[in-house]
C-alpha cells in the first residue's frame, strides 16, 4: 500500500521541477494533491494527466495572503481536511548578477516576498487547518544547501534559503503541542527550469569563474557517483510527509549526495 494512502496534501509550486516530481509521487503513494501555482497551463496540463486524485487551484501566489487562506479553504471544501503542506514554490531572483556590493534591493525584496513571507503564510493557513481539526500534519519547506552555505553573487537568495529554516524551527516550536511536525528538505543542484536559469545567468557573468560553475552543472561535485535527480529529492519529501517520519521535526533533510560535509 502506499505510504500516504487517505492523505490530503497540497504542494506549492507543484506545476515544475522539485514540485511536479513531487506531486507525482505523492500520488502513486495514495495521496489527493492540491497544487499550488501561478503557471497554470503547466498544473492543467499534469490534472490531465493525473486525473482525479489531483486538482489545480489556480493563480496561485504564494506571495499573497488572500491567495494562501483562499488555497486552504479549497481544499478543505475540496477534501475535507489537509494532512500535508509542501511549501515549495521558490524563485530565483537576479542570483549571480551582482555581488554584495551591488545587491539589487527591489529584487532583494522580490524574492523574500516569494521565498520567505511565502512559507510564513503557508505554514500559518496550513497549521490553523490542522489545528482546527485536530490533524497531526506534516509541514515541508524547501530550502537548499544555500541555506546552510554562502555562495558568490546570490545575496537574496542565500539570505531567504536561511530564513526558511528560521521558519521551520519557528513553526516547529508553536506547533509541536498540536502534533504537527515541520520539517525542512534541502537539495543541491537538480536539473530544473530554475537551476537553468541560475546556469545560464552565472555563465553570463563576466566576474564569475566559468569552470567551477560548469563543475556545479556537471555535478562532479557528488560523492554518490550519480547527479540528483527531482526524484531522489521527492523521495526525501515522502519521508517526512508520512507517517515514517512521526517522530522527525525540525530535520532539515540535507539531498547534495554529502558534498556540504566535505
Ligand atoms: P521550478 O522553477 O521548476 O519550480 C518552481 C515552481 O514554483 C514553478 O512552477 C513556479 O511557477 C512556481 N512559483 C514561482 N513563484 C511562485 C509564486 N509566487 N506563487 C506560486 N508559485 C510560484 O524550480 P525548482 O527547482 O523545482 O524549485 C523548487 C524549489 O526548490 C524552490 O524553492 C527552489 O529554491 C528549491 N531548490 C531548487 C534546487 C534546484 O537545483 N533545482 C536546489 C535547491 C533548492
Amino acid at each position: 500500500p502506499g505510504r500516504l494512502e487517505g492523505k490530503v496534501a497540497i504542494v506549492t509550486g507543484g506545476a515544475s521541477g522539485i514540485g511536479e516530481s513531487t506531486v507525482r509521487l505523492f500520488v502513486e503513494n495514495g495521496a489527493v494533491v492540491v497544487i499550488a501555482d501561478i503557471q497554470d497551463d503547466r498544473g492543467s496540463t499534469l490534472v490531465g494527466e493525473l486525473g482525479p486524485h489531483i486538482v489545480a487551484y489556480r493563480h496561485c501566489n504564494v506571495s499573497i495572503e488572500r491567495d494562501m487562506e483562499n488555497l486552504v479553504k479549497f481544499t478543505l471544501d475540496k477534501w475535507g481536511k489537509l494532512d500535508i503542506m509542501f511549501n515549495n514554490a521558490g524563485i530565483l531572483g537576479k542570483s549571480m548578477t551582482s555581488d554584495a556590493t551591488n545587491v539589487d534591493m527591489d529584487d532583494f525584496d522580490h524574492v523574500m516576498s516569494v521565498n520567505v513571507r511565502g512559507i510564513v503564510l503557508g505554514v500559518k493557513y496550513a497549521s490553523k487547518a490542522m489545528v482546527g481539526a485536530n490533524i497531526k500534519g506534516s509541514i515541508i519547506c524547501t530550502s537548499s544547501v544555500a541555506g546552510i552555505q554562502g555562495g558568490v553573487a546570490s545575496m537574496a537568495y542565500v539570505v531567504s534559503k536561511h530564513a526558511i529554516l528560521g521558519i521551520m524551527r519557528a513553526a516547529c516550536s508553536d506547533l509541536g503541542q498540536y502534533g504537527i511536525r515541520v520539517n525542512c528538505v534541502s537539495p543541491s543542484a537538480a536539473i530544473t527550469p530554475l537551476s537553468l536559469s541560475f546556469f545560464r545567468q552565472a555563465l553570463s557573468n563576466p566576474l564569475l569563474d566559468k569552470e567551477s560553475i560548469q563543475g556545479i552543472l556537471d555535478n562532479n561535485h557528488n560523492l554518490v557517483g550519480h547527479s540528483l535527480s527531482t526524484l531522489d529529492i521527492a523521495f526525501a519529501s515522502l519521508y517526512l510527509a508520512s507517517d515514517d517520519s512521526k517522530f522527525v521535526s525540525g530535520l532539515n533533510l540535507v539531498v547534495d549526495g554529502g558534498t556540504s560535509s566535505t
